[in-house]
């Protein structure tokens, strides 16, 4: 039989609905997906993560057969392919499609490298837009013109009067506010979360217990564990958790949107991440559950308003300019930032509480949630002065939701600051105190986080210090960050450089 056309689905495109199956014909059209052992090695990947891929990878095959379509499908070990561009290359050698058809790819190096393989094979070939986002990369584009500093809230305004998200009939914001953020940033008291909601598991079914002990068997040296591993891997299930967060957590989710403690790595989160990015389930549907409980007046409006930011605000923001800004992202180093990134970020063996909790969350589960993410690993690589895509790479491998377009502007521009200030105007910079007033991370900690200098002094503290008197030429004028730059200039000279030879000490022992 020729094949009319070879739609390539990649790992990261389990949409049911995608735009790559319109018009397709079972009888002259072949779905191809691989398993391709480099995705999985090319960053040092956590074995949930990568299970998280494969399990869902399968899963998304037998619903493609259930329709009665025929797919080519290359699981891990039964092909002798490292990388997807040597695998496709010798199916369009065997196969000689008349096309191939796939979608905007969600990585750059992808992209490039599915044009490079149609191209060397002189096979005609056709790039789909993806309709799963709100936001067209076409329009995204057409909002930056003339724009020399995007800006999230801007952007987001616009999403929301050109989608009519949360707008009323008058086109005003619902609630008449944009943004309810200062709702949003309660911590807890000395007593804690109380009685957090439990999350809907979703206990390994059959095809998951056998990707579970090839990840085991395959990637045993790779870092994090799999014991706790109860991801949603189907649209159904993804729906099921989308169902289970606006029931029990959505009320919550504005007020501790910030908060942390000890021990209890969700919260009040979705836990959306992962079925989101692997296209199981739609902003569109995500949203649209959230905005019905409001309705409904089963959760309040600075929760709803402040959850549909991060999905039709700063997902599609962050989508746009990683398209914008690549590939030149990848290299941004605007801070001039060269350490090598602590050895304990894989272990999480450190006497830093705060950082011994995250990471060893991290590795339990393939999650943390988005301060700890931005306010604990990625703030100490930038007060440390970590080089930018040493985090990238850490991030991108450790997290089960880790997709690049995500990934790299939240590490390279919002945590590290290196793309100068194309994503956010000012570096997300805080002592101790901070995380001391966010947390119960401190109790118990070996560090004091008021202290900055002397045995005790917390890392943070004296690594914020630092960073400010090492780019206080660069932010002094800076209207956000002026009073920290004030407070610097108050201490006595001989106490900053007593600071910074400690700080550089500290340099000096993690780099061993
Ligand atoms: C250094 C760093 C790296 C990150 N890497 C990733 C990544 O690889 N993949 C990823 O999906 N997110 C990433 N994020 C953003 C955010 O931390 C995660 O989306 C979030 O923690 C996922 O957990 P959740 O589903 O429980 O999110 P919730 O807190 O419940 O938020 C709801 C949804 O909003 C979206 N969202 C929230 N914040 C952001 C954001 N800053 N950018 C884009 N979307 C957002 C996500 O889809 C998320 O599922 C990163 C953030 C930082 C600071
Ligand atoms: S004292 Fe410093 S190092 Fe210790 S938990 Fe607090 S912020 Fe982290």
């Amino acid at each position: 039989m020729t094949i009319r056309n070879l739609v390539v689905v990649l790992g990261d495109q389990l949409d049911e609905d995608s735009p790559a199956f319109d018009g397709f014909a079972l009888d002259r059209d072949l779905i191809w997906m691989c398993e391709a052992p480099a995705e999985s090695t090319h960053v040092w990947t956590h074995k949930a993560r990568i299970a998280v891929f494969l399990s869902a990878m399968r899963h998304f095959r037998g619903t493609l057969e259930a329709r009665g379509w025929l797919v080519e499908y290359h699981a891990t070990g039964t092909h002798p392919h490292a990388t997807l561009a040597e695998a496709l290359t010798a199916t369009i050698a065997l196969l000689r499609p008349e096309k191939l058809i796939w979608i905007e790819a969600g990585e750059w190096r992808l992209a490039r490298e599915l044009e490079q393989v149609a191209a060397s094979a002189s096979q005609p070939f056709e790039v789909r837009v993806d309709r799963y986002f709100l936001c067209p990369l076409a329009d995204f584009e057409s909002w930056m013109k003339g724009r020399k500093q995007p800006r999230l809230e801007h952007f987001y305004r616009w999403m929301r009067q050109r989608t009519g998200v949360l707008m009323t009939a008058d086109g005003e914001p619902e609630g008449g506010q944009w943004n309810y953020d200062h709702d949003n940033r309660e911590h807890f008291s000395a007593n804690g979360p109380g009685l957090v909601p439990t999350t809907q598991r979703f206990e390994p079914d059959a095809i998951t217990r056998e990707v579970l002990t090839q990840v085991e068997a395959r990637y045993a040296d790779h870092p994090g564990s799999l014991a706790s591993f109860d991801w949603p891997l189907t649209r159904e299930q993804a729906r099921v958790a989308l169902a289970d967060f606006v029931e029990h957590r959505l009320a919550g989710f504005g007020p501790y949107q910030d908060a942390l403690w000890d021990r209890e790595p969700l919260l009040w989160h979705s836990r959306l991440s992962a079925a989101m990015n692997l296209k199981l389930i739609s902003p569109r549907e995500v949203i649209d559950a959230a905005i019905a409980a409001f309705r409904a007046k089963r959760a309040p409006l600075a929760s709803v308003e402040g959850f549909v930011r991060q999905i039709i605000g700063w997902r599609e923001y962050v989508r746009g300019l990683y398209w914008h800004r690549m590939p030149q992202y990848l290299d941004d180093n605007a801070l001039g930032a060269h350490e090598p990134l602590p050895k304990f970020y894989w272990t999480g063996k450190t006497e830093m509480r705060c950082l011994r909790i995250t990471i060893e969350d991290t590795l339990a589960h393939g999650y943390a949630h988005h301060i700890q993410r931005l306010m604990v690993t990625g703030l100490f690589a930038l007060l440390l002065g970590v080089e930018p895509r040493q985090v990238h790479e850490w991030y991108l491998a450790v997290y089960v939701d880790a997709v690049e377009w995500v990934e790299l502007p939240n590490t390279i521009g919002m945590s590290q600051h290196a793309d100068g200030g194309l994503m956010g105007s000012k570096p997300y910079i805080a002592s101790g105190k901070y995380i001391d007033k966010m947390s119960n991370y401190c109790n118990g900690c070996r560090y004091d986080p008021a202290l900055s200098m002397g045995p005790n002094a917390c890392p943070f503290t004296t690594l914020y210090w630092d960073f400010l008197a090492r780019h206080r030429e660069r932010f002094a004028s800076h209207p956000r960050l002026v009073m920290q730059v004030r407070n610097l200039d108050r201490m006595h000279p001989t106490a900053i450089a007593a600071i910074r030879s400690e700080a550089q000490e500290l340099r000096e022992r993690l780099r061993d």
